[in-house]
């Protein structure tokens, strides 16, 4: 491994940031890249939002190509080091995505809103960072607000989240009497200017609370409460501890208000120290670290139609170890083939660019022309296979219906392509010629159809069906398999992958068949060999 390996890592933070709508991930998002000196990101960011809200809006937004894809990853410089923030989608009928874009961070920022607490999409996104002990730091926001007590917030979040909470800041008062916060390790007062858009809040260093300077910054009454609340902390709260940090068994707190650009600086500048690097990732053979010196890595998403001119399909690729080179020669891994890298991109802040080198931890679009799927693995000399890059079982379904019979190519070619993207699941039963789709959200069916129409031509329907869960199947046994199948045939089909799914009107008759055939096994989850 080359020195300059070893330094490109050790600058290199990847992360996301999990939320419920609302809670200010996309305030936060553009305060994060003015530090960053994107600072004509502002609108960008805002439009992407709108994914949320109806499907027209949805899809209106994806059409406006370029936007979508320079925030789907965000890279940008601070001070040191090179940040890519991956953003996720924030409906959370999308939730499939945000998981996999999990899959590509090696930490991530989880956003509150004072007033509300842990709310239900924080849950589950959490339930996902927990699945790969992701380092986790906590921003409170909104204290310009009238929220919960801080004690209370922490409280919430140890309970609701199973993850212990070290205040790094404290906060001063909240709502209309918010002065501000106190940096507990820095030992410093940052004071709240409401509407604050500029970049620099240099904190007012205290000797100690018992300084009485304290009094005349914030007021006697403010100073009194302070005091008695770090004193409350010290003997109650659990104080930071870097290991559990890195193994997100407790999380460092900050408070703040995004929208004011107050706390944001601060929760950067601790970002960026104590986030981990790029780290070791799962291969099925081995472990790979980062300093190898062979290149290797993983598709974790694909976006199509960024150019609606070429209909192009780009696959967002996390770098795990090694150099990437333009125009380098790797092993797909699925296909058992070399393939060359020629056409990458890199997603810059405000643009995308070529890119000619990438280290660890960057995320690269390379050009799809159907050959890449999610999960994909290439390396440069050794096959791998990197893990844990799952598909979902999905929990709605509907049947596919075409308007015209002699569409069935294209249809077959766009459930196909929507399937590899991941926006949708196919499932074709082993009676009958009908396709079933499958999906985790709602919300994927109406943007299936509305892409079949725009990208392939076809006018299709969708009807209710009468399946509530799906498990992919396997057996040892052959035999008994067979009996399965053959026993089974109505409720049985075959993914996009020919993987073998189980197909089932409610969870009382999953559990039932669980139950009657103990040889099988039913699978919540799959991943792409
Ligand atoms: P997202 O859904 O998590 O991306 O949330 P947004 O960033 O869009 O924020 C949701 C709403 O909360 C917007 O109206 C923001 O202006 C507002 N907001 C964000 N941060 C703050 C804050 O610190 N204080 C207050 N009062 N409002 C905020």
């Amino acid at each position: 491994m080359s020195k300059q390996q070893e330094q490109e890592i050790a600058k290199r933070r990847t992360f996301g940031i999990i939320s419920h709508p609302d809670a200010g991930k996309t305030t936060l998002t553009e305060k994060l890249l003015l530090y960053g000196g994107a600072i004509n990101m502002a609108g960008a960011v805002k439009s992407r939002k709108a994914d949320r809200h109806a499907t027209s809006d949805w899809m209106a937004i994806e059409q406006e190509r370029g936007i979508s894809v320079t925030t789907s990853v965000m890279k940008f410089t601070y001070g040191n080091y090179e940040v890519n923030l991956l953003d996720t989608p924030g409906h959370q009928d999308f939730s499939e995505d945000t998981y996999r874009v999990l899959t590509a961070v090696d930490s991530a920022i989880m956003v509150i809103d004072s007033a509300k607490g842990v709310e239900a999409q924080t849950e589950k996104l959490m339930e996902v960072c927990r699945m790969r002990n992701t380092p986790l730091i906590t921003f409170i926001n909104k204290l310009d607000r009238e929220g919960m007590e801080p004690l209370d917030i922490l409280a919430d979040i140890e309970n609701k989240l199973q993850i212990e909470c070290t205040p790094m800041s404290w906060p001063i008062g909240m709502g209309k009497t918010f002065k501000g916060v106190y940096n507990i390790y820095k030992k410093q007062i940052h004071l709240f200017t409401a509407g604050q858009g500029n970049r620099d809040q240099n904190g007012i260093t205290i000797e100690s609370l018992d300084d009485p300077r304290l009094d005349e910054i914030i007021g006697s009454h403010d100073a009194q409460n302070l005091r008695d609340d770090i004193e409350l902390l010290e003997g109650a709260a659990n104080p930071f501890e870097y290991d559990h940090y890195l193994s997100a068994s407790q999380t460092p707190v900050f408070f703040g208000s995004a929208v004011n650009n107050f706390g944001v600086q601060e929760l950067l500048n601790a970002f960026v120290e104590m986030a981990p690097p790029p780290n070791v990732r799962a291969a099925a053979s081995r472990d790979v670290s980062p300093f190898e010196e062979d290149f290797s890595g993983f598709v974790f998403k694909i976006q199509a139609n960024m150019d609606p001119a070429h209909r192009d399909r780009i696959a967002f690729f996390r770098i795990c170890s090694g150099k990437f080179v333009r125009g380098m020669k790797v092993k797909h891994h699925r296909l058992g083939k070399d393939i060359t890298l020629s056409n990458a991109t890199i997603f810059m802040a405000q643009d995308r660019a070529n890119v000619e080198e990438a280290w660890p931890g960057d995320i690269i679009g390379l050009h799809n022309h159907g050959t890449i799927k999610i999960g994909d693995t290439f390396t440069q000399k050794e096959l791998l296979k990197f893990t844990g890059i799952p598909n979902f079982a999905p929990e709605h379904f509907r049947r596919i219906i075409l308007k015209n019979p002699l569409k069935m190519k294209q249809l077959q070619k766009g459930l196909q392509q929507l399937a590899e993207e991941g926006a949708i699941q196919v499932f074709r039963p082993q009676i009958g010629a009908s396709y079933i789709m499958g999906a985790v959200g709602v919300l994927q069916f109406e943007v299936t159809v509305a892409r079949l129409k725009n990208e392939y031509g076809v006018e299709a329907l969708y009807e209710p069906i009468d399946f509530q869960a799906a498990r992919w199947v396997e057996c040892a046994d052959k035999k008994k398999l067979a009996e399965f199948e053959q026993k089974n045939q109505g409720a049985l089909a075959t993914d996009a992958e020919g993987f073998l799914t189980y197909l089932a009107q409610n969870e009382w008759m999953l559990n039932f068949f669980m139950e009657k055939w103990p040889e099988v096994k039913f699978h919540k989850t799959r991943e792409n060999v």
